[in-house]
């Protein structure tokens, strides 16, 4: 073992978690996750973009979310257009009544939304900024509109989806009737939804433009409470399994003054932020509500028939909503570790971007070309990143800022005794293992993967 690696094992202090979002976002920034949208510009507020390793953790988060929802019997997935009619958006209610209440500080301008800040502050009218006076709250939708062709009058008004759910419902018996399910099943689609919203922030945690993962599982009505508590645990499961901790999260249900204007019953998996808890993914229960109200505003039945009892009923739907960009916000703020001098990103290896990083210990020639062998071997079944500039610790300091669970050092003894070192993200531990064990070796490690 070099004096290097030695060295490289001693964690500076017990790790810490992130304490302030700043840390995150200059990270995110530093190392090509996530990059402020059109920066030359001086940026666009609440728009970012995913770089090389950003999307990549994105593309986990999607590909696990939709494995663990459609690779069931009982879920099928979708794709459906952001541009929908105009009238889906009067049916769903959100023409009417997706608005927040906003309020303005006459004195130094902030923009708040009523229902988010403090009772005192709203009983008052002080802004809870400077103290200046408040307006009164007024109602702002916050539905993007645009125009469907060369006018633009009303006739040609079309709105940026701001959910994906909608587009679920109303192929609804396409679905069904194309692939025979009976109920109950689901359909599952992840999309890009937008919202103007008042008051975005906290980095990715609110945006105007974010992509959702939705599922609405549709029941025959009475056996909706079941279906709701069934989902309500796997998701949460997922969550765990994507290596979040528990602690971390918790759920919260919707008292009656919370409750939105189609819900029987709502819980939100909330995961506690540096800024506080928040919501992450909202379970509903919506009753007949949506399929009633495209029932009624196009004219068409959107009843199923069950053939076996013979019977005719709307079904009842239970959704699960999350943010893909709130997921992968999660990730990385439960992930971040810092020890008082090593800062390190503890992401399961299915999330992590990379899951080795192959290096020569030393930029000889006989190492780097045993050192492209592995790499070879291991991008068979892995995503694999090399680097060979500056120190083995730097190098290895590098991948744990960006998660790397596992680094793979190739030294003079690989050359005699085809032994390579193993170093573990997390505890720093190394281990000698055989080149031709290698790859079962991590498969391993990662299939038995625990915090
Ligand atoms: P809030 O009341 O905080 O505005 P919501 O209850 O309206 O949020 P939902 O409509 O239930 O949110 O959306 C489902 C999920 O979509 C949320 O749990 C969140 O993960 C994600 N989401 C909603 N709005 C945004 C946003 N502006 N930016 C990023 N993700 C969002």
């Amino acid at each position: 073992m070099s004096e290097n690696e030695k060295e490289e094992q001693k964690p500076a202090g017990p790790p810490q978690d992130l304490k302030d979002m700043a840390d995150l976002v200059s990270l995110c920034k530093r190392r090509g996750f996530v990059f402020p949208s059109s920066e030359v510009y001086g940026g666009i507020n609440a728009c970012w973009d995913y770089g090389p390793l950003g999307i990549e953790l994105k593309r986990n988060v999607k590909e696990r979310w939709w494995r663990a929802m459609v690779d069931r019997e009982d879920v099928e997935g979708l794709d459906a257009a952001i541009l929908m009619h105009p009238k889906v958006w009067e049916a769903s209610g959100h023409v009417a009544g997706f608005v927040d209440p906003l309020v303005d500080c006459k004195k130094c301008k902030s923009r708040f939304r009523a229902d988010k800040i403090d009772a005192e502050a709203m009983k008052s009218k002080k802004c809870p900024e400077c103290g200046g006076e408040l307006t009164e709250p007024r109602q702002f939708n916050l539905m993007f509109r645009t125009f469907m062709g060369p006018l633009e009058d009303a006739a040609s008004v079309v709105y940026l989806r701001p959910e994906t759910a909608q587009g679920i419902y109303v192929n609804f018996l396409n679905v069904q009737q194309s692939t025979r399910k009976k109920v109950p099943f689901g359909i599952a689609q992840i999309g890009k939804a937008f919202r103007n919203e008042i008051t975005p922030g906290n980095f990715i945690f609110r945006t105007r433009e974010f992509e959702q993962m939705e599922m609405q599982f549709f029941v025959k009505p009475g056996t909706d409470v079941e279906w709701f508590e069934r989902w309500k645990q796997t998701r949460i499961e997922w969550h765990l399994a994507n290596g979040i901790r528990k602690n971390k999260l918790r759920f919260h249900e919707h008292g009656a003054g919370e409750l939105a204007h189609y819900a029987k019953a709502a819980f939100d998996i909330e995961y506690e932020f540096p800024f506080g808890w928040q919501e992450l993914e909202g379970i509903h229960n919506r009753t007949d509500f949506d399929l009633g109200r495209h029932q009624q505003f196009s004219g068409k039945k959107l009843e199923y028939f069950d053939e076996e009892h013979r019977e005719r009923y709307l079904p009842y739907i239970v959704e699960t909503s999350a943010g893909c960009d709130r997921t992968l916000l999660v990730a990385l703020a439960d992930a971040y570790r810092f020890d008082g001098e090593r800062v390190w990103l503890a992401l399961h290896p299915h999330l992590a971007p990379y899951k080795v990083a192959v290096y020569p210990l030393m930029k000889k020639p006989e190492l780097k070309e045993y050192t492209e062998t592995v790499y070879a071997d291991l991008k068979k079944n892995f995503r694999v990143t090399t680097d060979e500039a500056g120190s083995i610790g730097k190098r290895y300091r590098r991948q744990d800022e960006i998660g790397t669970p596992f680094g793979v050092t190739i030294d003079y003894d690989t050359l005699s005794n085809h032994t390579v070192t193993v170093r573990h993200r997390d505890s720093m531990a190394q281990e000698r293992v055989s080149t031709d064990k290698l790859s079962g070796y991590i498969q391993d490690k990662i299939h038995n993967w625990e915090k």
